[in-house]
């Protein structure tokens, strides 16, 4: 398999959106193509693949606000995979259901509600290869997760739970380009002599784009919303009760 990224509303948002490709067949999945204008082009004139479906891993304006005109525009017939709130979704695979996409990649929806409650995670897998990517959001980050807007510290230990119990070798492609900003945030919870998180922050400091780099075994040794017993975490939130680190953590993010 391959997966394209296509920067979207660069600057501003920092989006990205996905082609998952089955080498074999060509046929891809359009995953969170929220603004057509940034992606027409390439989707017209350098995207040699066939797309089978639109997905969206929620319901967010922008992930899931390219659906209509594309389905006006480019691709007239083909389903949107989502969560049952996202615009013109047709259908809403169930937890850890399997989706074949073409001869080889074997699709796995993962529901992670938290961010939002239709949230769900893609994880992708070549049966060929061994090739492994989790479709992530905005629940997990690199070196971070997405904000609680409907959901509870419980939940977000949950769906960051589900996706670290993917294999370690699972590249991690996410919703936005924040890991810069994460970084910062996690080297001050972390401290300094946490070496995985210090890569991380060398690798930002030559390249913009640090989506489908890392993996969920980097994500466990430098995302602290994974870290939750790491005695740094601790100290820096004062409290020790995962769900009261998650929730200190988060706040303390938000105000960051
Ligand atoms: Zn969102």
């Amino acid at each position: 398999m391959h997966v394209k990224a296509l920067p979207m509303r660069w600057k501003s948002g920092d989006n990205y959106c996905y082609v998952l490709t089955d080498d074999e067949t060509s046929k891809s999945w359009l995953i969170d193509p929220a603004y057509p204008d940034d992606i027409v082009d390439y989707l017209k004139h350098e995207n040699k693949t066939e797309i089978t479906a639109i997905v969206n891993t929620h319901h967010h304006y922008d992930h899931a606000g390219g659906n209509g005109t594309l389905l006006k525009t480019l691709y007239r017939n083909v389903p949107v995979i989502a969560g049952k709130q996202s615009p013109f979704v047709s259908y809403t695979p169930s937890h850890q259901e399997v989706i074949q996409l073409g001869s080889n990649v074997e699709i796995t929806a993962l529901h992670t509600p938290c961010h939002t409650q239709d949230s769900i995670c893609y994880f992708a897998q070549d049966k060929k290869t061994g090739q492994m990517g989790v479709f992530t959001g905005d629940t997990l980050f690199i070196s971070g997760c997405g904000r609680f807007f409907e959901g509870t510290d419980p939940e977000m230990i949950k769906a960051l739970g589900t996706l670290m119990k993917l294999p370690d070798k699972t590249v991690v492609y996410n919703g936005h380009e924040y890991t810069k900003s994460n970084v910062r945030f996690s080297k001050s919870v972390l401290g300094t002599q946490n070496q995985a998180l210090n890569k991380l922050e060398e690798y930002c400091k030559t390249h913009e784009v640090t989506t489908g780099v890392f993996t969920i075994g980097d994500e466990k040794k430098f995302n602290p919303f994974v870290r939750l017993t790491d005695p740094n975490v601790k100290l820096a939130t004062g409290v020790s009760e995962p769900t009261e680190v998650m929730a200190k953590l988060r706040s303390m993010k938000n105000n960051f």
